[in-house]
């Protein structure tokens, strides 16, 4: 297939840029590099550096690429940062998003698959974590997502515009090629490596006090590979709706740094703060209706491995793409 991957310079976006190329896809990257790197683009890809707030300019791309499907990464994905600039997030991860869709509807794309959140969820009654459960986002980020996801159902209902939307758990991993390189990153396992390269002192845990085992928030890390793998599924002709995607095994802030220790073989120094604004104590996919519904088999559901991979690439690129 043809596909026009918005945001294919980012983390997730370049990763699924590279598998979709490997299984034989084309691909069209549009990204205007505010959060991307021009190097995280796989050198197979048509490449469109995209300037998304002038008129005209999304449609106008899409138009020349003539895309059979669009995967739309290109997004704003801090909790934290939409809690001190809503208006950044409802502003990108909304208005921006509608002109894809609007020109996906224009050039008569077949697919939509869009990169959701389970943010969309907020704190849930029940872990793991069905796609059924009750949307009560508790921050802007998973607000603004899940306000796109309804644009989507109604879109699908009445342009025939067929979409999928995962809702990630907490994406973490490399490919051999390429990895996670945030210019501020505030993402726990980057940031507990930066500390086992040796150039970051130490790392902070964000809040002690939550109702978990250990105090610490507990999340579900997904392989990056296992997310790109399953956005290929989601390609497949009547395949539609919302998946989540996770691996339904939660750890705690403190098991992500032990686990990091114990890759890394070092030490990683850790100093306890306050909670970070916007954090649901617990968030563990259920990813069984993935699993049943496309096929979907995570080659790296253990953390170790997860991790291992981020190491391997953080290693390799202690500058990221800076080098
Ligand atoms: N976290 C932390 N220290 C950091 C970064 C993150 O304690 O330097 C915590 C954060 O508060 C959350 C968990 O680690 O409970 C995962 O955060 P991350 O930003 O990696 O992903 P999120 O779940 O926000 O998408």
């Amino acid at each position: 297939m043809n596909v026009f991957v918005t945001g294919g310079a980012g983390y997730i976006g370049s990763i699924c840029t590279e598998e979709l190329l490997n299984a034989g896809h084309q691909v069209t990257v549009y990204d205007n590099l505010t959060e991307g790197h021009r190097l995280a683009v796989d050198a197979r890809a048509k490449f469109i550096l995209g300037k998304p707030e002038e008129p005209g300019d999304i449609l106008n791309a899409v138009k020349s690429a003539k895309p059979d499907a669009i995967m739309h990464f290109a997004a704003n994905a801090l909790v934290g940062e939409s809690m001190t600039n809503p208006k950044k997030y409802f502003h990108n991860n909304v208005v921006n998003a509608l002109k894809f869709a609007d020109a996906a509807v224009e050039c008569g794309v077949k697919k939509f698959v869009f990169s959701s959140t389970c943010a969309t969820y907020g704190p849930p009654d029940r872990v793991p974590m069905t796609e059924d459960l009750p949307q009560r986002p508790i921050n802007p980020y998973g607000e603004a997502k899940l306000m796109f996801e309804k644009v989507l159902i109604w879109y699908q209902q009445i342009y025939k515009l067929e979409f999928i939307a995962f809702r990630y758990f907490n994406a973490a991993g490399a490919s051999e090629k390429f990895g996670e390189h945030h210019r501020i990153e505030t993402h726990i396992i980057p940031n507990v490596l930066t500390v086992a390269l040796g150039r970051k002192p130490q790392c902070e845990i964000f809040g002690t006090d939550y109702p978990t085992p250990d105090g610490t928030c507990i999340r579900d890390y997904i392989h990056i590979v296992d997310l790109a793998q399953a956005h290929m599924l989601g390609l497949q002709p009547g395949k539609t709706g919302f998946y989540n995607l996770g691996n339904g095994d939660g750890y705690s802030v403190r098991q992500v740094v032990q686990t990091c220790e114990k890759i890394a073989g070092k030490k990683i120094l850790t100093v306890e703060k306050p909670r970070r604004s916007g954090d649901p104590p617990r968030l563990v996919a259920s990813a069984e209706k993935a699993v049943r519904e496309l096929g979907w088999k995570p080659k790296f559901p253990k953390l170790d491995d997860i991790v291992a991979t981020a190491w391997a690439w953080h290693k390799k690129h202690p500058n990221g793409y800076a080098d």
